[in-house]
């Protein structure tokens, strides 16, 4: 799978993705990870990316050409759909990190400033995604939370697939506390428990734990 991302930092990528897992996974080529300059399509001397709000208001708009330029380009090596990250867009879940995974790619925008020109989304045909109802400076942050959950579900990433079938969100009765060793700290000891082989038990006692741990705002759980 290839990831491709329009940014004005471009630079902000490397660091995040050369570690842990993606990194690796990127090294082994099982997905590729490209972030492109916006300015690089920008046609001016100042290579200005944003300009005013028509009808007024505070800060600046991220121009169209550039971005639709720039997603234009990219088209002939990354067939997967457009993505514009965006703070009012349909919510990123693991659902839709699993329904993202099957594509063959990701154009991936960030928008900076007060958001994108409209036109942008028809011209493109894009998706907008949040991450959540807040909001940040930028879509990069955003864009790599995309990446990171998307891109471990995709096969040959993470090393052992028995890890992500127990993911909270995927199977019903995880997020049940874990514990390594040592099984006693500064006093403080592992569940008897886990300590003691009953596999039944172990499960049921699992079960119990991730249904009381349950933070009560979260939404109903979706099989993925
Ligand atoms: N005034 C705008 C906020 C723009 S924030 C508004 O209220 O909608 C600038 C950019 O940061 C956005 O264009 C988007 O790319 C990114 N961004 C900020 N918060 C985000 C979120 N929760 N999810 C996805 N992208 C976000």
């Amino acid at each position: 799978m290839r990831f491709d991302v329009v940014t004005i930092f471009p630079g902000m990528f490397g660091p995040v993705f050369q570690q842990g897992v993606i990194g690796r996974a990127i090294e082994r080529g099982a997905i590729q990870l490209h972030a492109h300059d916006l300015r690089e399509h920008t046609h001016d001397r100042h290579r200005q990316v944003d300009d005013m709000p028509f009808g007024g208001g505070p800060g600046m708009v991220m121009k169209p050409e550039p971005v639709i330029e720039a997603v234009e380009a990219l088209r002939g090596a990354n067939p997967g759909p457009v993505i514009l990250m965006e703070p009012w867009g349909e919510r990123l879940d693991q659902e839709l990190a699993a329904e993202l995974a099957r594509q063959p790619g990701l154009i991936i925008v960030c928008g900076r400033y007060e958001g994108i020109d409209d036109r942008v989304r028809s011209a493109l045909q894009a998706r907008e995604i949040s991450i959540g109802d807040y909001v940040l400076s930028g879509g990069e942050i955003p864009a790599m939370v995309l990446i990171d959950a998307t891109a471990r579900l995709v096969p040959g990433v993470v090393g052992d697939p028995g890890s992500l079938a127990q993911d909270s969100f995927v199977d019903e009765m995880t997020g049940w506390p874990q514990f390594t060793r040592p099984a006693e700290y500064r006093g403080m000891t592992v569940p008897d428990v886990l300590l003691s082989g009953d596999h039944a038990r172990i499960r049921q006692w699992r079960r119990q734990q991730a249904a009381q741990r349950r933070v009560p705002h979260n939404k109903e759980l979706k099989k993925t």
